[in-house]
């Protein structure tokens, strides 16, 4: 008798466990398809922003470019952040009309800058791999930047290695159209992903962006020390320019400097902000 209702039980328990996690997942799906739906309006009623991070030369101390961040200016729960929406905006596809949103601001700021004389100014815009899964991507992204009113030269898109791994023969056609308009390219969050240096050298890739994770204890681990001098080592040899990203204080700027590492983005600047903030930060830089 007691064996029949242990095992009663044992059942009772499995069924619910499992409307309970049945629950949990219809919370996350309706969740997920509330955001997309929030999110696709953001873009139609105009609630994302394009911000800026200058790019600095650490030789000379000069602002040489910035790197084009998004934001979503929300409505009720105020300024967004990327990890706040973006993992969802890959997993929905919304993230390819979002990229040409951001293409065409990034010009339109990018025209504006160039007309106020700051014609030598990189402009760095992110590329995610899912980006990648659009067939229509080089086409787009050329028609986009054909008519825009800038120098295509000051252009450069940002790459992840995951953009590399999805479909090699199809990224290189499209980073190879793309160069021939004159943008060119680098490769973010260096360190993370795998077979780095054999990437780059089948690939456009002109710069490669330390990850901030080696940058922030560059100063404290000996490994993290190891690996930036192998990294600036090895990218020079190749003629490859870099950048640290993650750059918050002065100790780690001196490293960088001692090092040779060509240009420093960072906190110890300025944290990515709006374009009228930016335009301000670049007078002051010019005046300085
Ligand atoms: P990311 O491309 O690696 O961008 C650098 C991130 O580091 C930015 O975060 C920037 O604000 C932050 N950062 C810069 N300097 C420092 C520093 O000194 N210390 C620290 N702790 N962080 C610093 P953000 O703006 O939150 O962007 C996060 C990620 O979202 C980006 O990482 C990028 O992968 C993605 N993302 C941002 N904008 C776009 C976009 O327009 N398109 C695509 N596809 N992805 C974007
Ligand atoms: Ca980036
Ligand atoms: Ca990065
Ligand atoms: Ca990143």
């Amino acid at each position: 008798k007691n064996a029949n209702r242990a095992m009663q039980d044992a059942k009772l328990r499995q069924g619910n466990s499992y409307d309970y996690y049945h629950h949990k997942m219809s919370v996350a799906i309706e969740r997920e398809l509330a955001l997309e739906a929030e999110f696709r309006s953001a873009l139609r009623h105009g609630q994302l922003r394009l911000f800026y991070q200058p790019r600095v030369c650490i030789a000379t101390g000069q602002v040489i470019g910035y790197e084009s961040l998004i934001r979503w200016q929300h409505p009720t729960r105020g300024l967004l952040m990327p990890d706040e929406f973006i993992p969802s905006a890959e997993r929905s596809g919304m993230i390819v009309p979002m990229g040409y949103w951001v293409v065409e601001q990034a010009c339109r700021d990018l025209a504006r800058l160039q007309e106020l004389g700051y014609d030598e100014l990189i402009c760095a815009v992110n590329l995610s791999f899912r980006q990648f899964y659009d067939k229509k991507l080089s086409e787009t992204v050329f028609r986009i930047i054909y008519n825009a009113n800038i120098n295509t030269g000051n252009l450069e898109f940002e790459l992840t290695e995951s953009a590399m791994m999805y479909d090699q023969e199809y990224t290189q056609k499209c980073l190879k159209q793309l160069t021939q308009l004159g943008v060119s390219f680098s490769l973010d969050d260096f360190g993370t992903g795998y077979s780095s240096f054999a990437n780059i050298q089948q690939l456009p890739v002109s710069t490669i962006k330390i990850d901030k994770s080696f940058i922030e204890n560059v100063t404290t681990s000996a490994d993290d020390e190891v690996i930036v001098r192998a990294i600036i080592s090895l990218a020079h040899n190749l003629q490859i320019n870099v950048v640290a990203e993650g750059v918050e204080t002065e100790a780690q700027l001196a490293f960088l400097k001692r090092h040779h590492c060509d240009e420093a983005q960072g906190f110890l600047y300025s944290r990515a902000v709006d374009f009228d903030t930016f335009l301000t930060y670049l007078c002051a830089a010019k005046a300085a």
